[in-house]
């Protein structure tokens, strides 16, 4: 089977000698403190380095363990088949180890979620242990070098020490082989120095000879959760091993929290403690790391969609000043047709006429016919040429000043006068106040409104009333009819250029009236907008700033 990280393409082979030579050498150191027997020990560093090795660096390195563990043995007691079994177990152990954190842990990752840290601890620290101090033991009692019925206080001490070395030892290598280990340390090196001084005075204060044998041990936490909340991962798991130094130290000269007559009893418990506490703090630093890295992906995200709305804008704003400039161009251009136009349709309109005077009834019937039509398409032609040259004059320069509303309205309706008597009418002209705009401005929306609610009239003559109201910020002025109303669906459209909903013969028109109402209006910062329903009349609104 292949295992998750396995390369078998011999390109190791230099790593392979490299892990050897590590572990034996730090078996050698372990052993030093062998005090049970001379082949297990409570402090077995080579499990965090043989652990980390195959979980950062694949499992092919098993070769590399085995090795190193076999002449570590074979140096220090026991025979070749003692030591190949020892050396076996060892291997089992961190093979066991690397394959289960892979597999359960997110292997090499194992140490950026809680979850995946309590995971390692259990697989890691607890689980593979007991594979090599069940073996190890059972290979110095069937090679005769230990005796059985010390087998529970043998394996009990084998799995302690090898559960330290890989709870202390393997994060700290685990930690720093991960890309850009080192840069929260180097992002704040201040705070970096005082807490691992910190971290070193209450070490040595709970392991060293100040309370000798008083359950101190708990003040290294403050410092571990220091580092854990401040400096991440990394420095969470030198912190534990810079912690674990010190405490092993202290307690082998014989000092401290976890100092007993028994060194080998002082170290178990020692392990213990710090085995537990560098969990939590590794638990804790891989929590505030994600917090982190959720926080600056937050940012991240944050910082994308404001350039995004920011670019969006800045084209938004290209879009508009082009469309006001095309806008521009396009009324020009309209201004100028039409005031050209003007002249000549008036001359045709006017010698149209006389020619129709001077002729009616001399030529034959059909000439009478035609004569009329023409006759009626010049004075539509140049209606229509005078109100779009209204509409596109609006704006042009026109100056503010108080204006009476009332005075204007009037003016509208004297201009209508004649269709106010054709109609039999009668208008309300209501309370109007003295408004800011353009007086000619001001006469045009309401003599286009008031022309409209004479002109859609239904069988009753027309009632129509104008009247005002001041709400915050602005003047409502309304121009109500009792006229055939509007379906709700054309409330909108009827305010476009051109917009008609009847045939001419039905009733004559433009289709710019409202048009330039709008214009007008929303040039000076108002609105309108119509409330109707067919047959119930129509109330035009539109406000003035005030
Ligand atoms: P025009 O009056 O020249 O047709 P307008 O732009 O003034 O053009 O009006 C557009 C259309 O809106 C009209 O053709 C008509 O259908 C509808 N309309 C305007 N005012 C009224 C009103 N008071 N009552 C009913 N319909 C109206």
């Amino acid at each position: 089977m292949m295992m998750p990280g396995m390369r078998n393409d011999g390109r190791n082979w230099p790593t392979a000698v490299t892990v050897a030579a590590v572990y034996f050498v730090a078996a050698k150191l372990g052993l030093k403190l062998a005090f049970v027997n001379a082949s297990a020990t409570a402090v077995w560093p080579p499990t965090g380095i043989s652990v980390a090795a195959l979980l950062v660096l694949g499992l092919d390195l098993w070769l590399g363990v085995l090795v190193g563990a076999f002449l570590a043995n074979l140096t220090t007691a026991g025979n070749v088949w003692t030591s190949l079994g020892i050396a076996g177990g060892n291997t089992l152990e961190a093979v066991a180890a690397a394959w289960l954190v892979s597999s359960r842990a997110r292997g090499a990752d194992c140490l950026e979620r809680p979850f995946d840290v309590f995971s390692f601890a259990l697989l890691a620290g607890l689980l593979s242990p007991a594979l090599s101090a069940t073996i190890g033991v059972a290979s110095l009692s069937i090679g005769g070098f230990a005796p059985w019925p010390a087998f529970g206080k043998i394996w009990l001490t084998w799995w302690l020490g090898d559960a330290g070395g890989a709870l202390l030892v393997a994060p700290l290598l685990i930690a720093w082989s991960r890309p850009g280990a080192g840069r929260r340390l180097a992002e704040s090196p201040r705070e970096a120095a005082l807490v691992f001084l910190a971290l070193i005075a209450v070490s040595w204060a709970a392991f060293g000879p100040a309370f000798a044998s008083r359950p101190t041990g708990f003040l290294v936490m403050p410092a571990l959760m220091w580092a854990a909340v401040r400096l991440g991962v990394p420095a969470t798991a030198l912190a534990v091993a810079a912690a674990s130094a010190v405490g092993v130290t202290g307690t082998l000269l014989g000092y401290g929290a976890f100092a007993r007559a028994d060194p080998n009893e002082s170290l178990l418990l020692l392990q213990g403690f710090l085995g537990v506490n560098a969990t939590a703090a590794l638990a804790l630093a891989a929590a505030v790391s994600q917090l982190r890295a959720a926080e600056r992906e937050l940012r991240a995200a944050h910082g994308e969609l404001e350039r995004k709305v920011e670019r969006r804008t800045a084209a938004l704003a290209e879009q508009a000043k082009e469309l006001s400039r095309s806008n521009a161009e396009l009324e020009q251009y309209a201004y100028v047709v039409s005031h050209d136009l003007q002249e000549p349709v008036r001359k045709i309109a006017g010698f149209i006429d006389l020619w129709a005077r001077a002729y009616r009834g001399r030529l034959d019937e059909k000439a009478d016919v035609f004569v009329g039509q023409i006759v009626d398409a010049a004075e539509r032609m140049s209606a229509l040429i005078r109100d779009l040259l209204s509409y596109s004059r609006v704006g042009r320069g026109a100056p503010l000043s108080r204006v009476d509303a009332s005075a204007a309205a009037r003016a509208a309706l004297d201009d209508l006068s004649s269709l106010v008597a054709k109609t039999g009418a009668v208008v309300a002209l209501g309370d109007l106040p003295t408004v800011e705009a353009n007086p000619i401005e001001l006469r045009q929306v309401f003599e286009n409104l008031l022309a409209n609610a004479l002109k859609f009239r239904g069988d009753k003559a027309p009632r129509v009333e104008v009247s005002c109201e001041r709400t915050p910020g602005e003047w409502v002025f309304r121009v109500r009819d009792n006229g055939i109303g509007i379906e709700a669906v054309h409330h909108s459209r009827i305010f476009e250029l051109f917009e008609r909903l009847h045939p001419r013969h039905e009733y004559p028109g433009t289709g710019i009236g409202l048009a330039l109402c709008k214009k007008i209006v929303e040039r000076r910062g108002g609105r309108i907008w119509v409330e109707s329903s067919p047959g119930e009349g129509s109330t035009f609104s539109f406000t003035v700033p005030a």
